[in-house]
């Protein structure tokens, strides 16, 4: 997945660039900054690169979310569906609009279950997000069904799949609007940063006021910008950009580089019957930054988990059931509620119910899956020994 493991003297050209002008910020100063522009530069490869009509930077793959819901006009009251299994930022971007996050049950594609989907939608529902987690994507025909059904938005969070395809179509390309991230653990980074793609000139235009407190960057400079709406400051800046442009020119690479690796990771991992992989809707689009597996019982995974981390060579596989960042078990603090700013009623009520509500359908895929992070840096060998260590532990622990 992470592109800083390619980082190099082509990242250090973009950012002298705009270290020989000192002309940081993305807007204005147009004499000063010596015709490098390099945001506009970022959001012009995004749409070739990705095929999207528009594309809008923004501070990270957190405030592209929060940016492309206020966008899309998503807020105080409305409803949006979300994948129990996930990064906080779903919620937290969901939260910071004063909108409710509804967390819904994921199945074997690690992404949205499109039947608990239909299960949730009630009057106050506006919006439904899928998180194409770990490489890999959601059913998304399904999804837009029942967005067309119910005249729901769809809104994806592409920030951990940049570059994975459905049906010929890039993800983060195919809803209303959809996400990248760029923080530095993503497929390619700009340190921090995040995108808003989007077919809509308006979303686009809502976006570019909205990540600058409201200018519409239609005045002669930015004093005499007019503010047709509250903005606030999401706003990339041009070191960040830089870096982002060197490492979408390495996209590509790095793609092929995974799918290589993936394919002969899987391979080794196939030689045992009882493993089993995740399910891919588009199999063709995977971007294969992760290889997610599964042992037949949540017990037989987690002797493995037990005897990875007891041989110290866990590192590299996540066990995202037990981990506090990416699964409803462990979000004790989204449970309770626990805001530093009172949140509304409605937020709070829901909230509240979650701690009850129940996922049995997702633990029983999460309690068994294992995610191998694909990196660009292995040789064959070094894969070879990887997959067969894993064959090694899996058959010990189910006593093969
Ligand atoms: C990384 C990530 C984000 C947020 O990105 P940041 O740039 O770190 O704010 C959002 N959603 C998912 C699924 C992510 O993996």
């Amino acid at each position: 997945m992470p592109g800083f493991e390619f980082f190099g003297a082509e990242e250090r050209k973009e950012v002298n660039d705009v270290l020989q002008t000192g002309i940081l910020m993305r807007y204005g100063f147009d004499g000063a900054r010596n015709g490098i522009w390099k945001s506009q530069e970022l959001e012009k490869a995004i749409c070739e690169t990705f095929g999207s009509e528009y594309a809008h930077l923004t501070s990270s793959g957190t405030a592209a979310l929060t940016t492309a819901m206020a966008a899309l006009g998503v807020g105080a009251g409305d409803e949006v569906i979300m994948p129990a299994f996930t990064f906080v930022a779903s919620f937290e971007a969901i939260l910071s609009v004063g909108a409710i996050p509804v967390l819904v049950d994921v199945d074997d594609t690690l992404t949205l279950k499109p039947e608990a989907v239909k299960a949730a939608i009630t009057p106050q529902t506006k919006c439904i997000m899928p998180v194409h987690m770990c490489g890999s994507m959601a059913d998304l025909d399904a999804l837009k069904a029942i967005c067309a059904e119910h005249n729901l938005l769809l809104l994806e969070d592409a920030c951990q799949s940049i570059g994975g395809t459905y049906k010929g179509k890039k993800l983060g390309t195919i809803g209303d609007a959809g996400t990248f991230s760029f923080d530095f653990v993503k497929t390619i980074t700009c340190a921090e940063g995040g995108v808003v793609m989007t077919n809509n000139k308006e979303v686009l235009t809502k976006c570019d006021g909205f990540t600058d407190h409201g200018h519409d960057h239609l005045g002669v400079d930015r004093g005499a910008d007019l503010h047709p709406f509250i903005g606030y400051n999401f706003r990339i800046s041009e070191l960040h950009a830089a870096v982002g442009l060197a490492q979408i020119r390495k996209l590509d690479t790095f793609l092929s580089i995974q799918k290589r690796n993936h394919t002969r990771l899987k391979n080794i991992l196939s030689t045992v019957p009882e493993i089993s992989f995740r399910r891919v809707p588009d199999a063709e689009g995977d971007s294969c930054t992760f290889l997610s597996w599964f042992l037949p019982t949540e017990e037989a995974t987690r002797a493995f988990v037990t005897e990875m981390k007891a041989q110290g060579i866990m590192p590299g596989n996540f066990y995202w059931f037990d981990n506090n960042w990416h699964y409803i078990k462990k979000w004790d603090h989204l449970k309770r509620a626990k805001s530093l700013f009172p949140l509304s009623l409605d937020q709070q009520l829901s909230l509240m119910n979650l701690g009850s509500k129940d996922f049995s359908a997702s633990d029983a895929v999460m309690g068994r899956c294992i995610s191998t992070a694909i990196s660009l840096l292995w040789n064959d060998e070094q894969i070879d020994a990887k997959g067969n260590k894993i064959v090694e532990v899996v058959k010990q622990v189910l006593g093969k």
